[in-house]
């Protein structure tokens, strides 16, 4: 398969946060206005302006015990992205996967809805992870595109470059791959319930020792939420190949149809 992955050792997060400033710095995504919630996470969920975010779940356990868990959430970076099957159907190249990395971008294209295209989706209709976010203002998806812009220069990803306790790391799939499962035999010596999170489909590795809905509901992808979305996609393309949508008098006028702009 090759290609780069990311594995994410969630035993060694302090939730220091430093990769979630270390994306806000090099992506240029602006603050956003928060207030709190009686929660160090902040802000309180993913959006356009915040592509990578430390999440922070308490939980007490069956002694009663607080245990307080970390989960740098991200783009997982599909080996076979939803996204790019559902997105790509309303607006063509708005997901591209780079051959090289694999990793998975939204383009500039990535504007599902416009006045000719009234799709109203929701997250968790284009990606198993509930991850991207639409701009409101603009109507642009958006999400970690594995700072590629670095890998090209030859550089770490920012969130990997600023971790200073080795949870984050980031080179050759085969590589990540070994060392997840070296550190998931350390791990389980002290963690025996502990497990990596949907290795074979995504890129992005976590090693996790608490119970998935201790991180977020959106830790895990089902197969088969994962095959729904893919074969939703599929089949609307399947569909609209044989029963193309009829085009109103003002798509005609414009000379537009289906996510394509093309001069009259
Ligand atoms: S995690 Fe979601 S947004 Fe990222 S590649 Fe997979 S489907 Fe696309
Ligand atoms: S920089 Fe590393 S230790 Fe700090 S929150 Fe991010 S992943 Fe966790």
């Amino acid at each position: 398969m090759g290609g780069k992955s990311f594995f994410v050792d969630l035993s060694l997060c302090t939730a220091c946060r430093g990769c979630q400033v270390a994306c806000k710095q090099w992506k240029r995504l602006p603050a956003e206005k928060t207030r709190n919630r009686g929660s160090h996470q902040n802000p309180a969920d993913l959006s356009s302006k915040t592509i990578r975010l430390v999440r922070f779940t308490e939980e007490r356990d069956k002694k009663g015990a607080l245990n307080w868990h970390f989960f740098p959430e991200q783009c997982r970076h599909c080996i076979e992205p939803p996204c790019k099957y559902v997105c790509n159907l309303y607006a063509p190249g708005a997901v591209v996967q780079d051959a090289e990395t694999g990793a998975v971008v939204m383009t500039d294209r990535a504007i599902l809805r416009t006045a000719v295209r009234r799709v109203n989706l929701t997250s968790s209709q284009l990606c198993p992870y509930n991850v991207p976010r639409m701009d409101e203002e603009t109507g642009l998806w958006s999400k970690c595109d594995m700072c590629l812009d670095r890998i090209q220069a030859g550089m770490l990803p920012a969130c990997v470059q600023s971790c200073p306790t080795g949870t984050m790391n980031f080179g050759d799939r085969d590589d990540m791959l070994a060392l997840a499962k070296k550190r998931l035999a350390e791990v389980q010596k002290k963690h025996p319930q502990a497990y990596l999170a949907d290795p074979e489909s995504v890129r992005v590795i976590y090693l996790c020792t608490a119970e998935p809905e201790n991180y977020h509901e959106s830790l895990l992808a089902s197969a088969h939420q994962t095959s729904s979305l893919l074969a939703s996609a599929k089949g609307e393309k399947a569909l609209r190949a044989t029963h193309p949508p009829k085009l109103s008098r003002r798509d005609i006028m414009r000379g537009r149809f289906g996510g394509d702009t093309k001069k009259a």
